[in-house]
């Protein structure tokens, strides 16, 4: 447990969450994540730099445009403290280590997929196809095996059957996810898998109780459960596991 090397980590960690932030916005719609500078989504004023500090700027804006008054989303300084939060959770346990710069990457992605599932109910490809491959690729490097590739096709095979069976609940993003998911996790990602599942089960059975039937077609998105068990999975997966089996 390293917790100075953490705190070290969170500060720059922040500015990475508003880069979070900018991909996430602009990415669902197909706009270039290095130009323009930031700019208010409602008037198109641009940002001054002390109006784009992290979490800061949005509560002495009081969480309002400077320029037109329209409100920000509470999703965005929630971003970049969830970001920063991770990154550091990834060097107080992993150490100055690849394997902490490989879970901080894994981490600040599931945040950024989380926020595009939640504002626009997709996971974009253009993020989460080049994040597994490099996933894949580093973890393959740093750790020569073949779990990393195993863990990748055997948790999107297990979500694409769970997609066929069930196609309101899971959607092809979701299958996608998991071969990152698994690219990082390799054996332990179906403790994510799992977590995530039964973590998804809380907002559908409340939709179920409210709505009946109904609920079976409106779907809740499944990416930011996912990513709920896919990091439960990264910190304490194996004593989870370890655990699991031992009870038997
Ligand atoms: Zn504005």
């Amino acid at each position: 447990m390293d917790v100075a090397l953490g705190l070290l980590a969170f500060w720059p960690a922040l500015a990475l969450g508003s880069f979070v932030n900018v991909v996430a916005a602009r990415v669902p719609l197909r706009r270039s994540v290095v130009r323009p500078r930031s700019a208010c989504m409602s008037c198109g004023s641009e940002l001054a730099w002390y109006d784009n500090v992290p979490v800061l700027s949005y509560f002495l804006l009081r969480g309002r445009c400077r320029s037109c008054g329209t409100g920000i989303s509470l999703l965005y300084p929630a971003v970049e403290l969830a970001t920063a939060g991770l990154v550091a959770a990834c060097f107080v346990v992993f150490g100055l280590s690849g394997k902490a710069v490989l879970a901080a990457f894994f981490c600040a992605v599931l945040v950024a997929i989380t926020a595009t599932d939640i504002t626009h109910r997709i996971v974009p490809n253009r993020i989460v196809l080049p994040a597994a491959a490099v996933v894949l690729v580093a973890h393959t490097a740093l750790s020569p095996s073949p779990e990393w590739a195993l863990g990748a096709l055997g948790a999107a095979g297990f979500l694409l059957v769970a997609a066929i069976a069930y196609p309101a609940g899971m959607g092809m993003g979701d299958v996608k996810l998991a071969l990152l998911l698994g690219a990082m996790l390799g054996r332990l990602v179906g403790v994510g898998l799992m977590l995530g599942m039964f973590a998804a089960l809380v907002p559908s059975v409340v939709l179920f109780a409210r709505h009946g039937a109904a609920a079976r077609k409106m779907g809740i998105p499944f990416a930011p459960f996912l990513a709920f068990g896919a990091v439960v999975a990264l910190f304490v997966g194996k004593p989870l596991l370890d655990a699991y089996f031992s009870t038997f």
